[in-house]
């Protein structure tokens, strides 16, 4: 399996291609068209882009969402409680850049917490980590987890954003830390760097007991 991190520059959002054989997914939708071939013929065969998933319905995540399913004509996967938003640009924030709303309606499906999918080669399994916003989620797949903006190497995510809910959220890296994040070895967030479990246990203990999540570069 290989993971290669393509960020958008504009919004310093991480996304993720995820190939085995020639199978890949993409984990959030920032990435343009262009950026994804180029990787994409990195590895010989070409993989296929099978599916899409969404670490949550924030603008800077799904801003090339429409242009990537009208390429790939995937299914998208997002939370339950965040598809709605997808569709509401002062939800997905885009109000608070270029204001815009998710066209796609047929490809797009919801999972629940502790989803798991099978897209050709590649498992994937889905937890609801609320609190940033209300779909927030972190996929893992073999001992990656992927976390969105959940938590980064150094804070968490905001909470002051609509969706975001400061003791949901305490409630969600509580579990992340006791339970989910158990025999994981690097977790790839969506800004920043990633980094491994002893970087995040050190990170949440820290950060759980201060006033933070609100540094204000990141949606
Ligand atoms: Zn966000």
């Amino acid at each position: 399996m290989k993971i290669i991190k393509i960020i958008n520059e504009k919004y310093g959002q991480n996304n993720y291609l995820v190939t085995s054989g020639k199978d890949a997914i993409l984990i959030d939708a920032s990435a343009n068209v262009t950026q994804v071939e180029e990787n994409l013929k990195l590895s010989i065969p070409k993989p296929i882009i099978r599916a899409i998933f969404i670490t949550h319905e924030h603008f800077d995540h799904i801003v090339e969402l429409d242009n990537l399913v009208k390429k790939y004509k995937c299914p998208v996967f997002i939370c339950e409680y965040g598809k709605s938003c997808l569709y509401n640009e002062k939800q997905n924030l885009s109000i608070l850049d270029i204001p815009f709303k998710v066209k796609e309606k047929k490809l797009i499906k919801t999972f629940k917490d502790g989803a798991e999918f099978d897209i050709g080669d590649i498992n994937i399994k889905c937890y609801h980590t609320p609190g940033h916003s209300m779909g927030s989620s972190c996929f893992v797949i073999g001992d990656s987890m992927f976390v969105g903006d959940t938590v980064f190497k150094t804070d968490i995510g905001r909470s002051d954003l609509f969706g975001g809910d400061k003791e949901v959220q305490k409630i969600s890296l509580i579990r992340l830390n006791q339970d989910l994040a158990q025999g994981i070895k690097m977790f790839y967030s969506g800004h920043g760097a990633n980094f491994d479990l002893e970087n995040l246990k050190y990170n949440l203990e820290y950060l759980l007991g201060e006033d933070s999540g609100t540094e204000e570069t990141n949606f």
